[in-house]
């Protein structure tokens, strides 16, 4: 039994805390605020298993251009946060060469293999069965060659996970989503998609969860003392926790400055998104609903339906522009025209690396300490896979490459 502090209760260093716990460690959870309202607890509840592609694909970096020039389209950057994302954008259009794109489809696939059977297994390690279906995922699109581009890509998906998939004409998708009243070209549906019942209420559940079987501190951490004798914590307020033997960094985006701190180097930006949750609408939709050519999606959650979506590269702290919220409301009645006014809005900041890769990895300089960050669009899926992994590595177990933080070094 190792004494373990965990940096974050977002669902990363919640679901890591999780799996610790099961492994009979003496765990401790630190968060700035353990009662808040982190991406974790907004995002879009789906457990995405086959989402393989990194984001810089090389398709992608013929439309970068035409959506910079839209300030409300699905990607966006502020441009007075610019110079300072310099570095992270350059290693993003790097990352867009084909070999990059079979590397990262190998090693997220590797992860999706047991993305599901961990959350399974850490809903019951928590006693939460039942939060979690297989919703199924249809994607719309307003031409054929965006159905023809998003077939194709199904297709790559399939020979790695061998997940299913069908092409369906406007009549067949508004069988299975009858609100899709609005012209599109084609939709391609994907039943291998699971959604969670609503992110906040599965993150508090874990949070509960750690309350009952670790200690949860309110403190926002500055800083490590790494001593002979174990790692203290040092939290801005100046107080010290009690030593531990391990220390997991899953503080999301803000984990860059603690890496930094230790001498080692990281890529972690914020592709910040925005939705609006409705929840008196009296209907709700079948399954998700992708709108392939704009960035975002449409999720029922088991309480109201999410719209939202979409990348703006800014820093973590620039204020919100909520028109882009809006922006997506207004394209999604393009298609389904029953969508009303009126909904709460919501930020979050996806805690991006440039290679579409998370870090989950040893400090190679200290190997008690760990880290569990830079999940960017697929932080809920790949939480609890995750999880396990940081409890292997405490355990001894084997660093895996591809997630190294070595390669920023
Ligand atoms: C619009 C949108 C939709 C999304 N949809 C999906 C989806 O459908 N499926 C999916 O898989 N992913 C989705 N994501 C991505 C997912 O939400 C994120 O990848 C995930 O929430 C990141 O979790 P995290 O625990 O790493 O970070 P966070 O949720 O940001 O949690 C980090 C925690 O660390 C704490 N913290 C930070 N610094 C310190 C410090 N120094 N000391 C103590 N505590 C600290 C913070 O207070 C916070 O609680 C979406 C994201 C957005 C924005």
């Amino acid at each position: 039994m190792s004494r373990v502090h965990v940096i974050g209760a977002g669902i990363v260093g919640s679901a890591a805390a999780t799996w610790l716990v099961d492994a009979g460690h003496e765990v401790t959870v630190f968060d700035t605020e353990p009662d808040g309202l982190p991406t974790s607890s907004g995002n879009a509840a789906l457990i995405a298993l086959p989402e393989i592609a990194p984001l810089a694909s090389p398709g992608i970096l013929t439309a970068v251009p035409g959506w910079l020039l839209d300030p409300l389209g699905p990607l966006t950057v502020r441009w007075q946060d610019l110079p300072s994302m310099l570095p992270w954008l350059l290693a993003f259009l790097r990352s867009a060469a084909p070999s990059h794109d079979v590397h990262v489809r190998q090693a997220l696939g590797g992860l999706m293999q047991t993305a599901l059977s961990d959350h399974h297994s850490m809903a019951r390690i928590a006693g939460m069965e039942g939060h979690l279906r297989q919703s199924g995922y249809i994607s719309v699109h307003s031409t054929p060659q965006s159905v023809s581009a998003a077939l194709q890509e199904a297709e790559r998906v399939k020979a790695v996970l061998g997940y299913a998939y069908e092409a369906l004409d406007p009549a067949a998708a508004r069988r299975l989503v009858p609100q899709l009243e609005g012209e599109f070209a084609g939709a391609v549906h994907q039943p291998g998609y699971w959604m969670v019942s609503n992110p906040l209420t599965v993150l508090r559940h874990y949070q509960a969860f750690l309350r009952s079987k670790a200690t949860v501190v309110a403190g926002r951490v500055a800083g490590m003392e790494q001593g002979a004798e174990g790692v203290t914590l040092v939290l801005t307020d100046g107080s010290r926790s009690a030593s531990a033997d391990f220390v997991v960094v899953a503080a999301g985006v803000w984990s860059r400055e603690l890496v930094r701190q230790g001498g080692l180097k990281v890529l972690l930006e914020t592709e910040r998104g925005y939705n609006t949750t409705f929840t008196d609408l009296g209907w709700n939709l079948a399954m998700p609903v992708g709108f392939g050519d704009h960035g975002f999606i449409a999720s029922p959650l088991v309480d109201g339906l999410r719209v939202g979506g979409a990348v703006e590269l800014a820093k973590p702290e620039t204020s919100p522009n909520y028109g882009r919220a809006k922006a997506m409301r207004a394209k999604m009645r393009r298609y389904v025209p029953s969508l009303p006014e009126g909904g709460t809005e919501w930020m979050g900041r996806r805690p991006s690396t440039p290679d579409s890769l998370p870090v989950i990895s040893r400090n190679p300089r200290d190997k008690r300490i760990l880290y569990a960050f830079g999940h960017g669009h697929l932080g809920l899926t790949l939480s609890a896979v995750t999880g396990r992994m940081i409890a292997e590595l405490v355990a001894g177990g084997p660093d895996v490459p591809a997630f190294s933080i070595q390669r920023f070094q």
